[in-house]
């Protein structure tokens, strides 16, 4: 018995048809870069989004520092990021020539701590990045107080978190701009790698637009420096096929969510998410957190149990940004020796796997 920690066969199975029938058209149609199935894309991914927006991009990581760049954030500024976060939310801040600066979790959680960052802003704060991590909402509503005090823009980082709710809306119509990843295995993937930026601001879909394209309106006419990071025709088509089923694939996740709570609460040591209750996850990854982090994983590899660690190094303590000038993160160190991803995908069983947790941690 051996349990992968991702298997994207079963998502594919169930649309895998609709899948080639739509390749076929792409190939057929003949257009490939910003055509009519990214414009049908975009038109669909806002509406579900509830934002009035949508610009496809190239990736994730390109849709952060897109948002960054058409908010004129650059050299000399400075942008609040979760300490703990995958390493792109920082880099998009570096690409744009800003400095990112880091904020600790909340106690017990892993989303950035609202009541931490009042504490880190300076006369160079512009804006604060949001990530919804491993698919749970931040706390937007305490962030959009802070943003609105000092005057700063409000980022989403949504790259986990495709169709997760906070208060009821989605994520990716909770702040002035929000990042979406398409890579594979994200709970919106394409079959390689993509992203979308979603707003409600005019101004900053515009700029996205020209950026996202040589900064270019009309054909060899180049207003701004922009860039080619753009997503593809055969991506936009693929995603709209995935996109309708997202809510489907979601519930599988939230089902085998539920009963990893069920399944593993009575465990001692053992620290469950425990999400706020007026948000609904899209569980991206089911993350515990377990003093006896490295014997577990140990254990469950030998029983055929794929795990992994999300993420094992924090970004503070990355080569990349040796000799940043960073406040003692404790609790982001910490966090990173002592968690672990289970296995979650939708259509999982996940009953092997909680009775060999059962049986290690007895
Ligand atoms: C995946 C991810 C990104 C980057 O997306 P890419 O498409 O891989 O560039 C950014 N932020 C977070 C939180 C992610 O998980």
């Amino acid at each position: 018995m051996s349990v992968p920690f991702l298997d994207l066969s079963a998502m594919h199975a169930a649309c895998g048809e609709e899948l080639q029938a739509t390749f076929a058209r792409v190939l057929s149609k003949g257009h490939f870069v910003l055509g009519e199935e990214v414009e049908a894309f975009e038109h669909e991914f806002a509406a579900y989004c509830g934002a009035s927006r949508c610009i496809g991009v190239g990736n994730g990581l390109d849709a952060i520092h897109l948002i960054l760049r058409a908010m004129k954030i650059g050299p000399g500024d400075e942008v609040i990021v979760p300490a703990h976060t995958f390493i792109a939310t920082w880099l998009a801040v570096t690409q744009s020539g800003a400095t990112p600066v880091p904020v600790e979790p909340q106690p017990g959680g892993y989303n950035i701590d609202p009541q931490q960052i009042e504490a880190a802003i300076t006369p160079r704060t512009r804006a604060i990045i949001a990530v919804h991590l491993y698919g749970e909402p931040a706390d937007m509503d305490a962030l959009r107080s802070i943003a609105d005090q000092h005057g700063l823009r409000l980022i989403e980082d949504a790259a986990q978190a495709h169709g997760a709710r906070y208060k009821g809306r989605r994520t990716g119509g909770l702040g002035d701009a929000a990042a979406f990843s398409f890579y594979p295995t994200k709970n919106l993937g394409a079959l390689g790698d993509g992203g979308a930026v979603t707003t409600n601001d005019p101004a900053i879909a515009e700029g996205i637009r020209l950026l996202r394209n040589y900064g270019s309106r009309v054909k060899y006419q180049h207003d701004i420096a922009g860039y080619n990071t753009r997503l593809d025709e055969v991506h936009a088509a693929l995603l709209r096929v995935k996109l309708h089923r997202l809510d489907e694939f979601n519930s599988s996740r939230r089902l085998v969510a539920r009963q990893y709570l069920d399944g593993l609460s009575d465990i001692a040591g053992l620290q469950l998410p425990h999400p706020a209750p007026h948000t609904e996850p899209v569980w991206h990854l089911f993350v515990i957190r377990t003093a006896q982090r490295e014997q577990l994983a140990k254990a469950l590899t030998e029983r055929g149990i794929a795990t992994m660690v999300h993420y094992p190094v924090p970004c503070h303590e990355q080569g990349a940004y040796r000799g940043g000038n960073f406040p003692p993160l404790q609790a982001t160190s910490a966090l990173s020796k002592e968690i672990l991803s289970l296995p979650m995908w939708p259509g999982l069983d996940p009953a092997p796997v909680i009775a060999a947790i059962r049986e290690i941690l007895r």
